[in-house]
């Protein structure tokens, strides 16, 4: 309701007009090639492992991410998520899939939100990004997947990897070819957890894609 009611300005400059700028939305940061192959993180050249995913067991065949995770990006994925500024939703898909294409997939799902952010929120924004991404990709979005305990972590990575091991739980049959979509795409330990679900039911290759990747530096 607030969404239509207050003046539209962009939410990562300020500006009036409409909630995300022309000037931001083309600073927002691009992953571009050469990135590694499995977990889409930049790289000096192309990798299949890079230093940031080798050695991790991480469920899914690769991951992709629309935009890096700065200063800007975090102010436009905040407004989204804890704002509620659901109409965001449809640009964040856009930006999406104007610079990924799309998974080959047979199906989108997404990462769930655990209740107590589901309630606080009144939407989870993974479940809104898969379902403009589903329209816009021409593909199914299936709910397959459930949390198994509480607790979408924060914090570090440490604490993220020990908190999402066995996470997710399946509530049905997975489709052989599926892509898990979340808004931002950390660690890699939420979308290797999703994965590892998913291939629990039935799933030969997952792909995870998210709108916003978190960059290490060196
Ligand atoms: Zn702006
Ligand atoms: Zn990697």
């Amino acid at each position: 309701m607030l969404d239509l009611l207050l003046p539209r300005r962009c939410v990562v400059c300020g500006r009036g007009g409409t909630q995300l700028c022309a000037g931001c939305r083309e600073d927002l940061p691009r992953i571009e090639p050469p990135i590694c192959a499995r977990c889409g993180a930049p790289t000096e050249w192309p990798v299949e492992r890079c230093r940031e995913c080798a050695g991790r067991r991480l469920g899914f065949a690769s991951a992709r991410a629309a935009v890096g995770y700065d200063a800007a990006a975090r102010r436009l994925v905040h407004a989204w998520k804890e704002r509620g500024l659901r109409r965001l939703s449809a640009e964040v898909a856009q930006l999406v899939a104007e610079r990924l294409p799309p998974p080959e997939v047979e199906a989108l799902t997404f990462v769930p939100a655990d209740r107590g952010r589901r309630l606080e929120r009144g939407h989870n924004p993974a479940e809104r990004l898969a379902l403009e991404l589903a329209a816009l990709w021409e593909l199914p979005c299936l709910t397959l997947l459930d949390r198994t305990r509480g607790g979408r972590q924060r914090g570090s990575t440490a604490v993220e990897r020990r908190t999402v091991r066995g996470a997710f739980s399946s509530r049905a049959a997975a489709p052989r070819k599926v892509a898990v979509i979340d808004d931002v795409y950390t660690t890699g330990a939420t979308a290797a957890a999703a994965a590892t679900a998913l291939r629990a039911a039935g799933a030969r290759r997952v792909d995870a894609v998210a709108f916003a990747r978190v960059l290490r530096r060196g």
